[in-house]
């Protein structure tokens, strides 16, 4: 469990990771292992994470 916040610098949110908005990745990373999580409120991207692997 986490409580990680990643703060949007396009609208200035801070977005618990949970309530981030996921999607595929851009460009050639395997989407079963990389999302990418993009701000709920003006869809930028936050962060590109690993979630695969284990
Ligand atoms: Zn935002």
């Amino acid at each position: 469990m986490t409580d990680e916040t990643l703060p949007c610098e396009a609208c200035g949110e801070t977005v618990p990771r949970d309530a981030a908005t996921r999607r595929e990745t851009m460009g050639s990373l395997d989407p079963t292992k990389w999302q990418t999580l993009c701000c709920p409120t003006c869809g930028a991207r936050l962060k590109t994470v690993f979630v695969g692997g284990e």
